[in-house]
């Protein structure tokens, strides 16, 4: 982030200058807990704080940043305002104050270069589908500690397949995963990389607020068009369900450039001898789509 009028680190400072107080964190996390309006005492006796100067002197520093007060019916509600849901988010995923590490796990899925089984492993709070033996990495994202404490080893690759779909369609969709700023998508400068994964037609997603860049390949952002869906369907395959590293086409050679003013892309999909055709045009919309059976 390099314009300073996007936030102010005075402001900053004194918004997390509220958080340096058990209680108030305390107050923060019942709020979390209730999805109603709490009323003073109610919330006064679900925090456990018996002296009731010092409880309403922190409520009230924590009101208008952290806190809504809404008055209504002859009563008064306290609830968490949008950045109080996502302080006490982060504070319940746990990714201030824990740290977890797991063992690896091998995959019944292959790697599509190499056909060795692939590992789910969890490194600097990222977790990865890749192979075991070529390194080649296919999915990787960052996770939360709660997310891998509250899920069972056996578990994991679905919960964790369903994470990275879902931050990759949060992005894929224009919304950047660490600010939710509007993101834009281009094509990697395929001179700059390597042949290998030229032939994926690499994406880069950028947040035009914060900067922060997103990888993804053309076939990504086609997972959800419904040619795409219905293709698989009639494949046996429902690929809401099925996990990504499961769909070996996005991770081999599956689009093309076929102009470059304005941009236009050919990208296919073969499944059991049969063949889906797409076109997409600079905005990456499909723009035509056919398949051939
Ligand atoms: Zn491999
Ligand atoms: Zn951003």
């Amino acid at each position: 982030m390099t314009d300073e009028k996007r936030f102010d680190p005075v402001a900053v400072r004194d918004a997390f200058s509220l958080l340096s107080d058990e209680t108030r964190v305390q107050i923060l996390l019942c709020l979390f807990d209730r999805d109603d309006p709490c009323t003073f005492s109610e919330l006064r006796a679900h925090a456990g704080i018996e002296d009731s100067g010092r409880f309403n002197y922190h409520l009230g520093q924590l009101v208008g940043t952290f806190v809504r007060k809404q008055s209504g019916q002859g009563t008064t509600g306290y609830t968490l305002t949008y950045a109080g849901n996502r302080i006490v988010g982060s504070i319940a995923s746990g990714s201030f104050t824990r740290e977890v590490s797991i063992e690896s796990q091998r995959l019944a899925a292959s790697c599509v270069r190499c056909d060795t089984r692939l590992k789910l492993q969890y490194e600097s709070e990222q977790l990865s589908v890749a192979c075991c033996s070529c390194e080649y990495s296919l999915i990787s994202a960052g996770v939360p500690p709660a997310l891998i404490e509250r899920t069972g080893h056996d578990d994991l690759p679905t919960t964790f397949e369903r994470w990275a779909r879902s931050s990759h369609g949060h992005v894929t969709n224009g919304f950047c995963w660490r600010c939710d700023g509007p993101v834009s998508t281009t094509l990697v400068d395929l001179d700059a990389i390597p042949d290998a994964f030229a032939d994926l037609l690499p994406v880069e997603l950028t947040c035009e607020w914060c900067g922060a860049t997103y990888s993804s390949v053309v076939g990504g952002l086609v997972l959800g068009a419904s040619p795409v869906i219905v293709f698989h369907y009639e494949h046996g395959i429902d690929i809401a369900t099925t996990p990504l590293w499961e769909l070996s086409w996005p991770f081999e050679p599956h689009a093309a450039i076929r102009s470059t003013d304005p941009l236009s892309i050919d990208v296919w999909i073969e499944l059991d001898g049969d063949r889906l055709e797409l076109v997409l045009d600079e905005t990456f919309a499909i723009i035509e789509s056919e398949p051939h059976l």
